[in-house]
């Protein structure tokens, strides 16, 4: 099997849906292991149904995204704090 991945930045529509902008430069610190890393450094792995967003440092499951045709569940895992710039 092959590591198929993406980097965060294959999410980017997502954040604009979720946070009404652009986030990919803003940063975002995981929980497991308390690195900081802008969104778009992430590492993304499309798999059906969903999309999985993962530290790039450590691994740890940040943010996990199903999409239906009616719906948009996202669930937020290991993510300590979001830093957006104003
Ligand atoms: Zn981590």
């Amino acid at each position: 099997m092959t590591d198929m991945h993406l980097d965060g930045n294959a999410l980017g529509a997502l954040f604009i849906d979720l946070f009404g902008q652009e986030m990919t430069d803003q940063n975002g610190c995981c929980d497991a292991c308390g690195a900081v890393n802008p969104f778009g450094r992430a590492v993304v792995y499309r798999d059906a149904p969903g999309d999985v967003m993962r530290c790039p440092d450590c691994g740890a499951v940040l943010i996990v995204a199903v999409r239906t045709e009616t719906r948009l569940r996202v669930s937020i895992q290991s993510l300590r704090w979001i830093e957006v710039l104003e």
